[in-house]
Formats: structure tokens, C-alpha cells, sequence
């Protein structure tokens, strides 16, 4: 059975766009265009996930968000506006799974509802994260800052590996075991040559640091340079 979202949106063009592209991906949706209705609908357990507006006629989405929280743990994806840094902290405070900032990309929508979905049914391990990228494993997409990135098949095997052991240093020779296979032949400086594709696709065109060197030993990705 389809799964039924729950889009409380008043910005009608939004709302039918949104709509029609979450119809496409097979999700039913039912809209409601202010606060109270939302709350009300979200209330009646008919849903498997909510998106939230936070500027709402009627009743704010924060404050939907608080009184659903009292009664309700239905996955909710809240839809902040850019820059509104307080919003997402009070969002993510309140119970918010998620948030997306507008405007956004339907594909970075797509991924988080997926993610949402699948955390509470327990099969998380098909969407990889790091910072501000998402890799889909079973589409084969990577998503940055909401922007998708065109990877080889390579490149992305060798992101895949990094992703999977997240915050793990891993040497040279691991990563070309696991990327290249055991009967590779040619140069062992494959590795770096395509980490420095990678950085050059994710962390210098999106100003992020995520694939880190460890001097003599190999390769890891993760957040911070901590
Ligand atoms: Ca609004």
C-alpha cells in the first residue's frame, strides 16, 4: 500500500507542485492550506508522514508541530524558510525529524521523505549521509546542498566505500581491494588520482571538507576536521 502524506502548505502553487510530484513517486496526499486544519488532519493517525509549513495562516507550524508532539509521533519534515536558522533549531527542538529549506529541489525533498520513512521502518542503510551530502544508495544518486551531482561509476564506488565506514580511516590498499578488486592492474596511485576527483566534484565545488587525508595511512570521510 502507497504511503499517504500529510502537505500543510498555503502557498497553493507550491502545495499542487509538491503534490504532483510526490503523486508521481506513488505517495498519496492530502493537502491543508492553514495551521488548524493541519493539526487536525495530522491529528487523526491517517498519515505515515506530515511537511510542515512554519508560516501558517490560522496556527504558526511551530506551534502545530508542539501540540502534535503531545499526542503524535508521525515523522514530520518541517519546510523552513532560507536562512532561518532559529526556525530549524526550534523545529528540531520541538520533535521535527527533518527540515528542508526553501526553496528547494525536489529531488533533496524526495530523498528526505524517503529517509524519514525509512528510519521508522528500520531500513535506514539504503540512504548514506554526510554533512550536507546524501547518497541514494538503490538510485544511485548523490545529492549536495540539494544539488545533484553527475558521478562515474568509479567515483561513486569509491564515495560508497568511504560513506559505509563513515568517521573510519581506510588505507589504500583497502579502498583498492574493495573499488578496484583484487585482480587490479596498473597504478596504486588510483586511489588518490580519484579521491582527488571526488574532492574536486563535492568538496571544492560545494566549499565543504569532507574527504580528509591521514598522512601515511589513507583516507576518510567525515563532518568536521576534527
Ligand atoms: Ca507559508
Amino acid at each position: 500500500m502507497s504511503e499517504r502524506i500529510l502537505l500543510v502548505e498555503d502557498e497553493e502553487k507550491l502545495a499542487r507542485m509538491v503534490e504532483l510530484e510526490l503523486n508521481y513517486e506513488g505517495y498519496q496526499v492530502e493537502k491543508a492550506l492553514d495551521g488548524r486544519e493541519g493539526l487536525e488532519r495530522a491529528l487523526s493517525g491517517e498519515f505515515d508522514l506530515v511537511l510542515l509549513d512554519i508560516m501558517l495562516p490560522g496556527m504558526s507550524g511551530m506551534e502545530v508541530l508542539r501540540r502534535l508532539r503531545k499526542e503524535s509521533q508521525v515523522p514530520v519534515i518541517m519546510l523552513t524558510a532560507r536562512d532561518s536558522v532559529v526556525d530549524k533549531v526550534s523545529g528540531l527542538d520541538l520533535g521535527a525529524d527533518d527540515y528542508v529549506t526553501k526553496p528547494f529541489a525536489i529531488e533533496e525533498l524526495l530523498a528526505r521523505i524517503r529517509a524519514a520513512l525509512r528510519v521508522r521502518g528500520g531500513r535506514e542503510d539504503a540512504l548514506l549521509c554526510v554533512g550536507p551530502l546524501v547518497m541514494d544508495v538503490e538510485r544511485h544518486q548523490v545529492v549536495v546542498k540539494g544539488q545533484e551531482v553527475e558521478l562515474t561509476k568509479k567515483e561513486f564506488d569509491l564515495l560508497h566505500q568511504l560513506l559505509e565506514n563513515k568517521g573510519r580511516v581506510l588505507t589504500r590498499e583497502t579502498l583498492l581491494d574493495s573499488v578496484w578488486g583484487f585482480d587490479f592492474v596498473g597504478e596504486t596511485n588510483s586511489v588518490d588520482v580519484y579521491i582527488r576527483f571526488l574532492r574536486s566534484k563535492l568538496d571544492e565545488a560545494f566549499g565543504v571538507k569532507l574527504i580528509h587525508t591521514v598522512r601515511g595511512v589513507g583516507y576518510v570521510i567525515r563532518e568536521n576536521d576534527t
